[in-house]
């Protein structure tokens, strides 16, 4: 007898991120889809790995993760955020941001509850938002001149909405939540009990001297919610899948109480490394240096660009570049992007991905080797002269 799942998810597939890359593999093409670094991390940290491996390091780490690692977290939001978190009750490691979203939509969201997400959006949330029992509202994230849309958001809202989810810097658009924003949506949730989850994987990541906003800096939003970091972005290691989240004892509380079920605690080893690398002269430097190096990045792809059909917005923060290719193809993104992984060697992800677009989008991420940016820019430029009007 063959049992039915009843799947609670019927319309969902395979991640859009898990087939590109393996239509890249399977066609040799340069992969700039699915948003990880080629870059090697720094050397110390992997030798601080070998070491907490050489060391013994193999048991569980604490369910909450390991304290000095939590200690580092809140110094590093009381350093860039002038945010005051208390490692014991306010601070947890997990499966990297991801683990710790999913663990936090499912600790807040009951059966009815309305969750507002900006689109287009990172493809984990409204998932994990189905599988509590919410019910999505999604508001356009950016005007058509491109700012984020607070009055789309705002309108969204009502005193009983139980969760917003934020994402800045922002995956896919590559924009950032402007300054004031925050002190807007504070007014508006006045007086409500609403939740904020603000995704900032890409947290200090920003460009071109754009201003990184953080919930954790706004005084009457940071006991509100949730902020979400990721070791994986930020010292190239996604692979490692060690993240963060910071908010109240009381919100806390409830996210472990699914976090300890679900991870309960992860990568003892890889834990102690960033404890442990992160404090040393060449962790800051790197953290130092991390938003100037993807901005070089960036800014090698587009100059790489230039003269061609594709068109674009510089992003502001995180590694994705979104290119627009109304002047290429009409229409379907998703058949292009394939396509051209297939015919020209390079796999991008289409944006129809995440929402549905007026324009054919491309996103790309730019978190490469200097080696690999150039292969992918010639083919870019290849698709472009081939489909020129
Ligand atoms: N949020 C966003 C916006 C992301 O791009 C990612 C990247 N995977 C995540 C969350 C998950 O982060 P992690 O790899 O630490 O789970
Ligand atoms: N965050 C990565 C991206 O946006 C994907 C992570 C994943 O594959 N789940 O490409």
């Amino acid at each position: 007898m063959t049992v039915d799942a009843q799947s609670k998810l019927p319309r969902l597939g395979t991640t859009i991120f898990t087939e590109m890359t393996a239509l890249a593999q399977q066609h040799g093409a340069i992969n700039i889809s699915q948003g990880f670094p080629d870059i090697l991390p720094p050397q110390g940290l992997v030798d601080a790995a070998i070491r907490a491996l050489q060391n013994g390091v193999h048991q569980y780490a604490p369910m909450a993760g390991r304290m000095d690692l939590r200690d580092w977290i809140c110094r590093h939001h009381a350093q860039r955020h002038g945010a005051q978190y208390d490692p014991v009750r306010e601070c947890t490691i997990g499966a990297g941001a991801s683990s710790l979203l999913f663990a936090a939509i499912q600790a807040f969201v009951r059966t009815g509850d309305q969750v507002v997400i900006q689109t287009p959006a990172y493809d984990l949330y409204s998932p994990a938002v189905t599988l509590a029992g919410g019910q999505i509202t999604e508001v356009p994230l950016l005007t058509a001149d491109g700012t984020w849309h607070l009055d789309a958001l705002l309108d969204a809202i009502h005193p009983d909405t139980k969760l917003v989810i934020l994402n800045t810097p922002h995956n896919p658009t590559g924009t950032v939540c402007p300054p004031g924003f925050l002190d807007a949506l504070a007014e508006h949730l006045e007086g409500n009990k609403t939740l904020i989850l603000s995704d900032e994987v890409y947290g200090p990541i920003v460009h071109d001297g754009t201003d990184e906003v953080s919930l954790a800096q706004h005084p009457a939003l940071r006991d509100r919610g949730i902020t979400f970091g990721s070791f994986g972005k930020l010292l190239q290691v996604t692979g490692w899948k060690i993240g963060w989240a910071a908010g109240p004892p009381s919100l806390t509380a409830e996210l472990r109480k699914v976090h300890q079920y679900d991870v309960f605690s992860t990568g003892a080893p890889l834990q102690a490394a960033l404890a442990n690398f992160l404090p040393t002269k060449e962790g800051k430097d790197h953290l130092d240096g991390l938003p100037k190096m993807y901005q070089r990045k960036r800014d090698r792809l587009l100059a790489g660009l230039k003269g061609t059909s594709w068109k674009w917005t510089p992003a502001a923060g995180g590694f994705f570049q979104v290119l627009d290719a109304r002047n290429l193809i009409d229409g379907n993104d998703g058949h292009w992007a394939r396509e051209w992984t297939r015919t020209h060697g390079v796999a991008t992800i289409p944006m129809s991905a995440f929402y549905t677009p007026h324009t054919p989008q491309l996103r790309v991420c730019f978190a490469k080797e200097n080696a690999t940016l150039d292969a992918a820019i010639e083919r870019l430029r290849h698709i472009a002269s081939d489909h020129a009007h």
